[in-house]
């Protein structure tokens, strides 16, 4: 599906943005659409940019050849008709074939998503595939060096690995391939799995092994047959130390937890409250029978009503 929106994205932004609705602003390294009322927004935007650019060429190693466009959707319909049916919970997207980046103007964005993080983001999607746009990036690198890169691993969600680490719901590096499938809430745990993939990949090997890494994917090689270039060992291996390192320092995270644990702490009381209000209630109906059994033998209703109170 990731192919097909990538195939279908270029003829879409280009074909059905009006270019007479947005203004444009050029440089020989971007290009950026938006509408007026984000004019203060491309502003920004373009300071970030050029900063972001050449700290990631920098960490990559990467130069960055081409021409980049950026599209600031002004409104939800706009990025939905530009976007062609994307998951909502995206805030941006990237077609490395046509160099374009289209995002949500911070107007309607995911304010918990800042808009000029998301563009770094993309940037970094892009800067991957510069020059070599079918050169096949793994999603848990791609996604994971986006976060980490744009400044989003920071808010790392480490209560959502370790609840998949308890009940085992852990994606492997083919499942986090077809996020783009999944639901927002399963999406959220690929992007947070991809984020600690990569950070192990850093710990074992440092930038200068995701560089290597890198360049031989760029080279055209699989993920696998990079990884043995890059560092002697299959893929599959790694993603081993992997699972065993998202065990290690995130099953017992318990404050992290505090809502999930605070859930199973209180399952029982719940249970046991339920169990109570049935027995009394079980307790004044047979007293009920009882008085009336009374009422009928002895012939008086008065216990019935001065015991009225007990309840
Ligand atoms: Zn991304």
């Amino acid at each position: 599906m990731w192919a097909l929106v990538w195939l279908l994205l270029p003829s879409l932004a280009f074909a059905q943005v009006p270019s007479n609705e947005y203004l444009r602003a050029d440089s020989a390294q971007f290009q950026v659409f938006f509408r007026q009322e984000d004019a203060g927004t491309y502003r920004a935007l373009w300071g970030s940019l050029y900063a972001g650019a050449r700290r990631l060429e920098t960490t990559l190693g990467i130069p960055l050849r081409d021409t980049v466009t950026f599209i600031i959707t002004p409104t939800r319909e706009e990025w939905r008709r530009v976007t062609g049916g994307l998951p909502d919970w995206a805030q941006g997207v990237s077609n490395p074939y046509y160099r374009v980046a289209i995002l949500k103007s911070p107007r309607f964005g995911d304010p918990m998503r800042p808009f000029y993080v998301t563009a770094i983001h993309e940037l970094v999607h892009l800067l991957l595939r510069s020059g070599k746009p079918d050169a096949f990036i793994p999603r848990w690198l791609d996604e994971g060096l986006a976060q980490t890169l744009s400044g989003e691993s920071l808010h790392l969600r480490t209560g959502l690995i370790s609840q998949a680490v308890l009940s085992g719901r852990i994606h492997n590096f083919y499942q986090i391939e077809h996020v783009m499938q999944m639901r927002a809430n399963e999406a959220s745990l690929a992007y947070a799995e991809s984020i600690t993939a990569v950070d192990l990949l850093l710990k074992n090997y440092g930038w200068d092994g995701v560089r290597r890494y890198v360049g031989a994917l760029r080279d055209g090689l699989t993920p696998d047959k990079a990884f043995i270039r890059a560092f002697g060992i299959h893929i599959g291996e790694f993603e081993g130390q992997w699972f065993e390192y998202l065990r290690e320092n995130y099953r017992m995270s318990f404050f992290q937890n505090w809502h999930f644990y605070l859930g199973i702490i209180f399952l029982p009381f719940l249970a046991l409250a339920g169990l109570f209000a049935w027995l009394r209630r079980r307790r004044i109906l047979k007293k009920w029978e009882e008085e009336e059994q009374t009422e009928i033998i002895g012939g008086t209703t008065e216990d019935y009503y001065s015991s009225d109170d007990e309840y």
